[in-house]
C-alpha cells in the first residue's frame, strides 16, 4: 500500500516528505499542497510546499554530488540503474495505486506505466554503456591546408545538474525518461514532479533511494509549479532543463538562461483518412488514439481529417465503438475516467459549447458529472470552431470532412503544434508523400500517433517542442562533446 512498508519513510502520517541529501524531509515552510483525487474531488494526499532555501540547498548538493558521480565508472552507474529498475518493477502495485488516486489513470494502465518505466531505466543503462563508451578519432589532413599533425579525440561529458519537470499524465514514465539518461551520462538530477502525480513520483524516487545512489545526486522538491517553478527554471545552478508539459514550456524557454533545453510540449495530432483506407482499422485506431486515458495524452488523435466520400461510413463505425466504451472510476478500469481537474473539465466544456453554438454535429449527447466527461465525437467541425485547433486534453474528438489530400495537409500544417500525425491509406507511395508534407515530428502510417516504444526518437516541431527525446537522443542531449587535440611536431602518416 502507498506510504507504508518499504515506503513508510516517505510519509509522516499526514503529508508526504520531499527528498534531499539522501533523506526524506518535511519542509521548513510548514505548508503543504493538497492533491485532489479527480474521481472523488476530495483531498487524497498532501505534499510539502518546498521553499526557495530548500531549492538552493538541493542545487548545491546536486553540484557537489555530480562531481564524484562523473568519476564513477560507467558500468557502475549502469549497475545502479538496473537495480533501481528492478526495485521499481517490484513495487509496481503501490505506485500504480497512487496513479489511480492522483490522476485517475485506469488501474491496468497505471501498472503498465510503472513496468514500462522500469524497462526504460534498464534500456537506458544498456544504451548508455554503449554510446557513452564510444568517442571519435579525427585526423587533421582531411581538411584542406593541413598535414597530419593533429589527432583529435572526442568524448561525451556530462552537463552537470539536470532539472527535470514532467507533466501529470505520465508522471512516472516521463520522470524516469529524464532521470535515467541524466544519471547514466554522469549528471545529477533535481526533479520537480507535477502536483497531480507528485506522490507517484515520490514513491518512484524512493526506489532510486533504495537502489543506493549517492546522497544529493537525486533530489525531489515538491510544490506548485506556479509558486516554485520560476525559481527552479531560472536557478543559476541548473545546467539543463528537460521539461514535458503544455504552454508552460514556451514560457520557460523564454526565461531560462543559456543552457540546453529539451521541451516536449502539446500537440494537435491530425489523423488523415484517405478513400482507400481500411475503415475498420481506422476506427479502432481512432478509439485507441483519441480516447485512451480519456484523451489526456500528448499524442492523442486530436482531430480527424477524413475524405468526404468515406466520412459517413467512418463516423458510423467510430460511433458504434464509442457506444461500447465504459465510463466510470479508474479503480474499475473504465475506458473513460474523470479528467485530471475541475478546471480541465471546464475548459473541455468550453470547447464543446463553442462547437455547439457554431453548428457541429453531436454524435452523442454531451454528458458530464463532476470531472467525468462521457466520450464525444463531434462531426462536421469547421475551422472557425476552437476545437478544430485547440488541444482539449479530454475525451472529445472533432471530425473535419475534407475534399482533397491537400486540404488535410493544409489543416495539419496551419496548426501551431507539430507533434505527431497519422495517415491511413493502402497506398504506401501516397503515405510517404503525405508524411513528408506534414510538418510534425513524427508521422505514423496506418496507426494512431504514439510516444513509444521509448527508444524511438520523439520530438515536436513549432510549439510542440525543442530537441528530441527517446533513450539515445536524451542521453546525447544531456551530454556535451569534449575534444582533446594532440599536436605532433611533425606530420605522421600511418604506415607511410
Ligand atoms: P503543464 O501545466 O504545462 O505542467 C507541466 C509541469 O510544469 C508540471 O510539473 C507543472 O507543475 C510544472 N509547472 C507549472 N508551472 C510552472 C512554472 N512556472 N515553471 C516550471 N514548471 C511549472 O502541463 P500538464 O497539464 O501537466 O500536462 C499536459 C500537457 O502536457 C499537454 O499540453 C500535453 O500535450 C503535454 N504533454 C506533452 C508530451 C510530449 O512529450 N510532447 C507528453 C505528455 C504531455 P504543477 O503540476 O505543480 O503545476
Amino acid at each position: 500500500m502507498a506510504g507504508t512498508g518499504a515506503f513508510a519513510d516517505i510519509f509522516d502520517g499526514d503529508a508526504y516528505k520531499y527528498y534531499s541529501d539522501g533523506e526524506w524531509k518535511k519542509s521548513s515552510s510548514g505548508k503543504t499542497v493538497a492533491i485532489i483525487n479527480p474521481t472523488t474531488r476530495k483531498t487524497q494526499y498532501k505534499v510539502q510546499a518546498c521553499t526557495q532555501e530548500e531549492v538552493n540547498k538541493v542545487m548545491d548538493l546536486a553540484k557537489t554530488a555530480q562531481k564524484s558521480w562523473a568519476k564513477t565508472p560507467l558500468w557502475k552507474r549502469a549497475e545502479l540503474l538496473h537495480k533501481a529498475a528492478a526495485i521499481l518493477k517490484e513495487h509496481k502495485a503501490p505506485i500504480a495505486e497512487c496513479l489511480v488516486k492522483e490522476i485517475a489513470k485506469p488501474a491496468k494502465d497505471s501498472v503498465t506505466e510503472v513496468v514500462r518505466s522500469g524497462d526504460l531505466v534498464s534500456y537506458c543503462a544498456e544504451e548508455g554503456v554503449r554510446i557513452l563508451g564510444e568517442g571519435k578519432f579525427l585526423v587533421s589532413d582531411s581538411f584542406p591546408g593541413n598535414e597530419r599533425t593533429k589527432y583529435c579525440l572526442t568524448s561525451k561529458v556530462p552537463l552537470g545538474v539536470i532539472l527535470a519537470i514532467p507533466p501529470f499524465n505520465y508522471p512516472v514514465n516521463l520522470a524516469v525518461s529524464k532521470i535515467a539518461p541524466a544519471l547514466i551520462a554522469g549528471n545529477s538530477l533535481v526533479l520537480k514532479p507535477p502536483t497531480q502525480g507528485a506522490v507517484s513520483c515520490l514513491h518512484m524516487v524512493h526506489c532510486f533511494h533504495l537502489a543506493g545512489f549517492p546522497k544529493g545526486l537525486i533530489s525531489c522538491v515538491t510544490g506548485k509549479g506556479s509558486e516554485i517553478g520560476d525559481f527552479l527554471t531560472m536557478h543559476p545552478g541548473v545546467n539543463c532543463i528537460s521539461f514535458t508539459g503544455g504552454d508552460t514550456g514556451i514560457a520557460i524557454s523564454k526565461k531560462a538562461g543559456m543552457i540546453p533545453l529539451q521541451m516536449e510540449l502539446g500537440g494537435k495530432d491530425a489523423c488523415i483518412v484517405l478513400e482507400d483506407a481500411d475503415l475498420d482499422l481506422v476506427a479502432s485506431n481512432i478509439i485507441k488514439g483519441g480516447f485512451s486515458y480519456s484523451g489526456q495524452r500528448c499524442t492523442a488523435v486530436k482531430v480527424v481529417l477524413v475524405m468526404e466520400s468515406v466520412a459517413d461510413a467512418l463516423v458510423e463505425k467510430v460511433k458504434a465503438k464509442v457506444a461500447k466504451l465504459t465510463v466510470g472510476a479508474p479503480e474499475d478500469d473504465s475506458d473513460i475516467t474523470p479528467v485530471v481537474s475541475e478546471s480541465s473539465a471546464n475548459f473541455i466544456e468550453g470547447l464543446v459549447k463553442d462547437a455547439k453554438e457554431k453548428g457541429a454535429t453531436f454524435c452523442q449527447e454531451y454528458k458530464r458529472e463532476g470531472n467525468l466527461i462521457w466520450p464525444l465525437l463531434l462531426d462536421n467541425v469547421r475551422p472557425d470552431m476552437r476545437i478544430a485547433w485547440e488541444e482539449p486534453f479530454g475525451p472529445v474528438l472533432p471530425v473535419i470532412r475534407i475534399n482533397s489530400i491537400e486540404e488535410g495537409i493544409h489543416h495539419c500544417n496551419a496548426s501551431n503544434f507539430g507533434l505527431q500525425g497519422c495517415v491511413f491509406t493502402k497506398d504506401v507511395n501516397k503515405a510517404i508523400l503525405i508524411s513528408d508534407a506534414m510538418e510534425t515530428g513524427t508521422v505514423q502510417i496506418n496507426s494512431a500517433p504514439a510516444r513509444g516504444p521509448d527508444h524511438f526518437p520523439f520530438q515536436g516541431l513549432k510549439d510542440s517542442g525543442i530537441g528530441s527525446q527517446g533513450v539515445t537522443n536524451s542521453i546525447n542531449m544531456m551530454t556535451k562533446i569534449k575534444t582533446t587535440v594532440i599536436n605532433l611536431p611533425t606530420p605522421s602518416y600511418t604506415m607511410g
